[in-house]
């Protein structure tokens, strides 16, 4: 599966929130993860329609998509240099398809800040810089190699070309993700600035919701995406119920916990979508890549659906529930069969037809 790796300073909160996530883990029972390890959380990705949908087929269990997140140990100055942990902290980042950055913004004198002060936008330089110098020494063993290649017609121009120009945007100070550079040519070199990132600020409750903070921290790190929560109050609603805490949310102001969005928006930033289908015995949420069509989509469930496809009947989920049943929504004409070309979209609700 596809993982999300946390990285950030030293005391800013990532062990509190990593361990707020994995405490989440009740409906993570439905699965056979026994050999993951401590340093891995698998997620349940919350989504509100596999409950409306388990109604509509009185199905017994819910069985929702997952995210998963690698907490990474600490980041250093000079990581880069191979100081400390550095060496295994960057191949740490490598293995990770997307990176999640904490930043400190919360104030507490009793703990204490690696630079001595509160500052968001120097730590998120302090990190960058760190990820972008390990990029530029990839990239100076590589280009040489790749000129090489490139005069011996081993290699095309084109990827001797991608190498420089993200080169050039390495060494202005920016990161490739936030550039927009692309890396495709250069895939495979890993380049750590290269992978998809979002930042979640570890933010006081007041600034839960101080919206002219979160705009200017937001416009800091686009075009990623920004989560604003705090650390510790995650910690707590992880242990409460549904309606405890609920309360505490509205206490502070907030809809809905801060994990969740990081749930949702990492899963995003991974590329990543679900389709969903339902009977009664479970109502579940599949896991398949933005622009997947409708074998690869069964695929997920099992190669023999992929290899014996014949075609998918497709309900969208408002449709279905706005119906109340599958018959239904026949009846309305909105069910749809759809064949092998078919791209899907976020939240069809499919049964697959197939030769086994
Ligand atoms: P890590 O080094 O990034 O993993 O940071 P930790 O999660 O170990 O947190 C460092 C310290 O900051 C601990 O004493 C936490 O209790 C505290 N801490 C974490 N999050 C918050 C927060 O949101 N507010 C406050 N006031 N303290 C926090």
């Amino acid at each position: 599966a596809l993982t999300i790796g946390i990285v950030g300073l030293p005391n800013v909160g990532k062990s509190t929130m990593f361990n707020a996530l994995t405490k989440n883990n009740v409906l993570a029972a439905n699965y056979p993860f026994a050999t993951i390890e401590p340093n891995v959380g698998v997620v349940p990705l919350p989504d509100p329609r596999l409950t409306q949908l388990a109604e509509v087929f009185s199905s017994e269990r819910i069985v929702p998509a997952t995210v998963s997140f690698v907490d990474i140990a600490g980041i250093v100055k000079g990581a880069s240099e191979g100081e400390g942990l550095g060496n295994k902290f960057l191949a740490n980042i490598r293995e990770a398809d997307a990176i999640c950055q904490v930043v400190r913004a919360f104030v507490d004198d009793d703990v204490h800040h690696v630079d001595g002060k509160i500052e968001p936008a120097s730590d998120l330089e302090t990190i960058n810089t760190e990820l972008i110098l390990a990029d530029l020494q990839t990239l100076e063993k590589a280009v040489p190699r790749l000129d090489k290649e490139v005069k011996g017609k081993k290699t095309d121009k084109s990827v001797l070309d991608a190498a420089l120009a993200a080169q050039a945007v390495l060494e202005d100070g920016r990161t490739l993700f936030a550039a927009g550079v692309d890396t495709a040519p250069i895939r495979e070199l890993g380049l750590l600035t290269a992978k998809p990132f979002l930042y979640v600020f570890n933010v006081d409750e007041d600034q839960l919701t101080d919206e002219a903070f979160q705009a200017e921290m937001s416009k800091l790190v686009a075009p990623a995406e920004a989560i604003f929560l705090n650390a510790k109050l995650e910690s707590d609603l992880a242990e409460l119920s549904d309606e405890e805490a609920a309360e505490l949310l509205e206490s502070v102001g907030v809809e809905e916990p801060g994990l969740h969005q990081l749930a949702h928006k990492g899963f995003r930033t991974l590329g990543l979508q679900t389709y969903l289908t339902a009977g009664p015995k479970e109502s579940r949420a599949w896991t398949i890549p933005v622009g997947a069509t409708a074998p690869e989509a069964a695929g997920v469930i099992h190669t023999d659906f992929q290899k014996g496809f014949i075609k998918a009947e497709v309900i969208s989920f408002d449709d279905l529930v706005d119906a109340g049943s599958v018959a239904e929504a026949r009846s309305r004409g909105k069910a749809r069969m759809e064949g092998k070309d078919y791209v899907m979209h976020d939240g069809d609700v499919v049964e697959f037809r197939f030769n086994v």
